[in-house]
C-alpha cells in the first residue's frame, strides 16, 4: 500500500523519544527528560493574551495564504531591527513552525535530481524532508578539528552541477556551534558564485552567548536574494505547540511558498498568529530572562561533564544543546549503533533521556537538551558519570 516515499521515511527520533518518555511517565516512572528541545519556561503572558484576544474576539477565520498580515509587518521590523534586513510583508510567509517553513522551501526550489547539501551533524529532519519533497541529499562532513564547521574546502569539493540548495543551520542543532561573519563571508561568497540557494535555518538565532550575530541573508544583496531565512517563535519565545514559524526571501519564492501552504493547509492557526503577534511585539525581555538562564546551565552544564575524563564535547556558543563525544566508550560497548545503545541504557537503567547522535548523523555523540531546570541537568550529568565508570 506504501508510496516508496514512505516506505524510506525513517520516523523523527526526537519526536520518538520524546514520546517513549512521555509514556513511561505515564507508567509512574520517574525520568530526567533531556532529549526533546523544548524549552521549559511557559509561554509568555503576552503571547497568551494575544491568543485569548483572538478567541474572544471572534478572529477565528480563515486569513491570507502568506499569514497574518499585521504578523508580516511585525516580522519585517523584527528583520529591520534585529538582523539590518529589508523586506516587504510580500517577502514573509507565516507557515505551521520552522519544519513546515523548511518543507514549503525545499518544495519551492527543488526539482527531483536536484541535490541538497547537508553539513553533518545535522537536525534530524533535513534529510527527511528533502527525500519526502523528492530531491537528494548529500550530506558534507565536518571534523573536530574544524570544531565541527563547515569548510570551503569541504564544501566546494560537495557541489555539483546539480547542487541546488543548502542548508546552514545557524546557532547549530545539535551542536549548538555559531559561525561568525568571518566564518560565514567566504561560504556564503562560494555558495552566491554557484548560484545555491541557502536554506538558513536560524530558528536559535536568539538563543545565542556570543555578542553579535550574523544572519546569512544580511551579507550582501546577492545572498539576500539567494537565501531563504527560517525562523519562528517556538524556541526562544518558548511557543513550541503554537506552531508559528516563518519564512523570509525574495518575492518571487514567497509568493510560490504562500501558493503551496495555501493548497496544503491555507495557513497557520489564526489565533496563533494573534499569539505570535503579541510575542514579536511584547516579550524582548521575557526573550533576554531566558536565554540568561540557558546560559548558566550550559556554564554548569560543561563544568560537570568536564569531570567525566571519558567524554568531551562542542562547546556550544548557541541553542541549548551539549553535543557530548561518547567515541571513547566504543573500546567498552560491542553494538551496531554506540549512540543508540548508550541512550538506550541511560534510559533504561539510569532514567535518563538523551538523544543519540546518530539521528544527527553522527554515532559518536549524544544530544542533551539544557532546556530544563538546573537541578535535573546536575542529576543527570551525575547519573551519566556513574554509567560511564560502571563500563
Ligand atoms: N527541534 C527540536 C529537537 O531537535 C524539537 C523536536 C523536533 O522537532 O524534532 O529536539
Amino acid at each position: 500500500m506504501l508510496s516508496e516515499k514512505a516506505k524510506h521515511l525513517t520516523p523523527s527520533l526526537t519526536l520518538g523519544i520524546s514520546t517513549k518518555v512521555k509514556e513511561l511517565k505515564a507508567q509512574g516512572l520517574s525520568i530526567l527528560d533531556l532529549s526533546i528541545g523544548e524549552p521549559d519556561f511557559m509561554t509568555p503572558d503576552a503571547a497568551k493574551q494575544g491568543g485569548i484576544f483572538a478567541i474572544e474576539n471572534n478572529k477565528t477565520k480563515y486569513d491570507a495564504a502568506m499569514g497574518n498580515i499585521d504578523l508580516r509587518k511585525a516580522i519585517v521590523n523584527k528583520l529591520k531591527v534585529e538582523n539590518n534586513l529589508a523586506y516587504s510583508p510580500g517577502d514573509i510567509v507565516v507557515s505551521s513552525g520552522a519544519k513546515h517553513a523548511i518543507t514549503n522551501a525545499l518544495m519551492a526550489v527543488t526539482n527531483p535530481g536536484d541535490e541538497v547539501l547537508i553539513p553533518v551533524p545535522y537536525w534530524v529532519s533535513y534529510p527527511e524532508m528533502v527525500k519526502l519533497t523528492g530531491s537528494t541529499p548529500v550530506f558534507v562532513e565536518t571534523t573536530a578539528a574544524n570544531g565541527y564547521k563547515l569548510t570551503l574546502e569541504d564544501l566546494k569539493a560537495s557541489i555539483t552541477p546539480k547542487t541546488k540548495a543548502i542548508f546552514i543551520t545557524n546557532p547549530s542543532n545539535p551542536s549548538g556551534i555559531v559561525y561568525t561573519k568571518e566564518e560565514l563571508t567566504p561560504l556564503v561568497d562560494l555558495l552566491v558564485s554557484h548560484n545555491i540557494i541557502i536554506i538558513a535555518d536560524e530558528i536559535y538565532e536568539r538563543i545565542c552567548y556570543l555578542d553579535t550575530y550574523t544572519s546569512v541573508a544580511s551579507l550582501s544583496e546577492a545572498a539576500k536574494n539567494l537565501t531563504i531565512t527560517i525562523n519562528g517563535t517556538a524556541k526562544s519565545l518558548a511557543m513550541t505547540g503554537w506552531r508559528i514559524g516563518y519564512t523570509a526571501s525574495n518575492t518571487e519564492l514567497a509568493v510560490a511558498m504562500g501558493s503551496i501552504q495555501g493548497h496544503l493547509v491555507s495557513h497557520p492557526s489564526t489565533i496563533s498568529q494573534y499569539a505570535a503577534l503579541e510575542a514579536l511585539k511584547n516579550c524582548e525581555s521575557d526573550i533576554q530572562n531566558m536565554v540568561k538562564i540557558y546560559r548558566t546551565r550550559r556554564d554548569r552544564a560543561l563544568e560537570l561533564l568536564a569531570g567525566i575524563t571519558e567524554l568531551s564535547v562542542i562547546r556550544p556558543d548557541g541553542a541549548f544543546y551539549v553535543f557530548i563525544d561518547i567515541s571513547k566508550l566504543r573500546q567498552k560497548i560491542d553494538a551496531e549503533s554506540l549512540s543508540l545503545a548508550v541512550c538506550d541504557r541511560l534510559l533504561e537503567s539510569y532514567q535518563v533521556a538523551f538523544v543519540p547522535g546518530i539521528a544527527f548523523g553522527n554515532d559518536n555523540f549524544i544530544r542533551m537538551s539544557y532546556a530544563t531546570d538546573l537541578g535535573t541537568i546536575e542529576e543527570a550529568i551525575s547519573r551519566l558519570s556513574t554509567f560511564v565508570s560502571s563500563l
